[in-house]
C-alpha cells in the first residue's frame, strides 16, 4: 500500500469515501467500549482470589511476634518490608510498606516536601516563589495532576525508548528551582520505555543545582513484562555509588499484581531518607493495614512467587497486546498514518499520530462508541504541542473487543490523515 501522502487529490477522495463507509458500518454496531484507563481485566483479578482465603478466623495473625491485628510497626511488618524491598532490589531497612496503593504515598511525599522540605532542604519547597519539576513526555497524567494541584511548574522533556533525553535533563537541572523529576523507569506509562543503564547512571550521578533534588522513581510496572523481561539497573545502588544516596524515592505497589487500590504500596530510599520519612509520617498514621500485608506475604511468598504470579497475568494480557499490534500492522503499515511502539511490558501501547491528528482520531472513535484516554493526557497541562500522542489501554476488554476497537481506531487514523492532507492541498 502506498502512503496516503503520495496519493493524488482524487485518489484521496476515493479512499476517504471508502473509509467513511467502513466507519459508518462500525458506528452502526452501537459498541460501548471503555479503554480509557489501564485496568486489570476481571480474569487477572481472579488470579488473586485465593489470597482472600489465606487468612480466616482461625489464622495465626502474628508476623515475627507482631500481632498484625493491632497498632504498631509504622514502617510495615518486617516480612513485607523484606519481600517488597527485595523486589525493588534493596534492604528491608530501606523499605517502608504503606497503605493499599502507591500514588497516595507519592502525593504524600510531595506534599510533605512542599510543607517541610526533604532531607537536606534549606527550606520547605513552598517557600520558593516557584519550584519546577521535570516531566518526561509522554507520561502519566496523574503525576502531572499532582504537580498542577500543588502549583509546581512542569517542564516537559522528551522520553525516548531508553529513558528521558538526558541532554535536556542535564541542562534543566542547572536551575536550582528544578527540584526533581518523575520517572516511570520500566515499561513506562504509556510508551513502554525501559531506562538504559547509561540513563540510570546519569540520573544518579548528574550535577544538580538543587542540593535537595529528588527523583520520584515510580516503578509501577517493575514485574509487568508482557513479552520479555528487560533488566534494569538499581537506581538506589547507582545513587550510592555516585555519592548521592538520598537523591531517589522509589515507589511501587501490588495494584496490578493482586487487587487494584486494595493491594499494598511500598516506598524505597536510603536509610537516612527512611528515618527522615518515619519522623514525618508518624504524624499522620499509627500504622497501616498490616493484615493486608500479612495476606500478601503469605499469598505471594517470595520474589519468585511474584514472578510466577505475574507470568499468569502476562498470559492473559499478551493476546490483547497482540490484537493491538497485529491490527495496526495489518491496517496501517506503510500508509503513513502514524507510528506505534511495541512495548515489552506495562499496560499500554502508544500511538503517535501525524501532527494535528490525535484530537480528530479521538473524536471519531468516541462517536463510534470507543472511549480512550483523551488527547493531551500524556502531557503536562494537557498540552501536546503536536496533537499526536494517544494512549491505548488494551488490558480490560477481551481480545476480540480490543481487535474490533483497534479496527475502528485504524479506520479513524486513516480518515484523520487524509483530512489533514486534504487541508494542505
Ligand atoms: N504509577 C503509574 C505509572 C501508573 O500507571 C499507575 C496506575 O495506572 C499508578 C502509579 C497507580 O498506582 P497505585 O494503584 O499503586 O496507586
Amino acid at each position: 500500500m502506498r502512503p496516503y501522502s503520495e496519493m493524488t487529490k482524487s485518489e484521496l477522495a476515493d479512499a476517504k469515501a471508502a473509509l467513511f463507509k467502513e466507519y459508518e458500518a462500525y458506528k452502526s454496531l452501537g459498541l460501548k467500549l471503555n479503554m480509557a484507563r489501564g485496568k486489570p481485566a476481571p480474569e487477572q483479578l481472579d488470579l488473586s482470589m485465593p489470597m482472600l482465603d489465606v487468612l480466616d478466623s482461625r489464622s495465626d495473625c502474628t508476623s515475627g511476634g507482631v500481632d498484625c491485628r493491632n497498632y504498631g510497626e509504622l514502617l510495615g511488618i518486617y516480612e513485607a518490608r523484606k519481600l517488597f524491598g527485595e523486589l525493588m532490589g534493596i534492604s528491608p531497612e530501606e523499605t517502608i510498606v504503606v497503605g493499599s496503593a502507591s500514588l497516595t504515598f507519592m502525593y504524600d511525599c510531595f506534599c510533605r516536601a512542599m510543607l517541610k522540605g526533604v532531607l537536606g532542604s534549606e527550606k520547605p519547597w513552598c517557600k520558593y516563589d516557584k519550584i519546577k519539576w521535570l516531566c518526561p513526555v509522554p507520561g502519566y497524567d496523574r503525576h502531572f495532576r499532582i504537580c498542577e494541584f500543588l502549583g509546581v511548574e512542569m517542564i516537559p522533556v522528551k522520553l525516548t525508548e531508553w529513558g528521558p533525553d538526558m541532554d535536556a535533563v542535564r541542562e534543566a537541572v542547572k536551575d536550582e528551582t528544578v527540584k526533581g523529576i518523575w520517572c516511570v523507569p520500566k515499561y513506562s506509562n504509556p510508551l513502554g520505555s525501559v531506562y538504559s543503564d547509561e540513563c540510570v547512571r546519569e540520573l544518579a550521578s548528574m550535577e544538580t543545582a538543587a542540593k535537595d533534588f529528588r527523583i520520584f522513581w515510580d516503578n509501577a510496572y517493575m514485574v509487568h513484562n508482557v513479552y520479555e523481561d528487560i533488566p534494569m539497573l538499581n537506581i538506589l545502588e547507582e545513587c550510592k555509588k555516585a555519592g548521592n544516596p538520598d537523591r531517589v524515592y522509589m515507589f511501587g505497589s501490588t495494584s496490578k499484581v493482586t487487587f487494584a487500590g486494595a493491594g499494598v504500596g511500598f516506598f524505597g530510599a536510603s536509610k537516612a531518607n527512611v528515618e527522615f520519612t518515619e519522623k514525618q509520617i508518624i504524624v499522620e498514621s499509627i500504622s497501616w493495614d498490616k493484615m493486608n500485608m500479612l495476606r500478601h506475604v503469605r499469598f505471594l511468598k517470595d520474589v519468585d512467587g511474584i514472578k510466577a504470579h505475574m507470568a499468569k497475568h502476562a498470559e492473559i494480557m499478551r493476546p490483547k497486546f497482540d490484537a493491538v499490534l497485529n491490527t495496526f500492522e495489518e491496517k496501517l503499515a506503510g500508509k503513513g498514518c502514524g507510528t506505534w511502539v511495541k512495548p515489552h511490558g506495562g499496560y499500554f501501547v502508544t500511538f503517535i499520530a501525524n501532527r494535528g491528528c490525535a484530537t480528530r482520531i479521538n473524536e471519531l472513535v468516541k462517536a463510534a462508541g470507543l472511549t480512550m484516554t483523551g488527547p493531551g493526557a500524556t502531557h503536562p497541562y494537557h498540552d501536546d504541542p503536536d496533537d499526536a500522542y494517544l494512549r491505548i489501554a488494551p488490558t480490560y476488554p477481551s481480545a476480540e473487543e480490543v481487535k474490533k476497537a483497534m479496527e475502528i481506531f485504524a479506520c479513524a487514523a486513516q480518515i484523520a490523515t487524509i483530512e489533514k492532507l486534504e487541508e494542505a492541498l
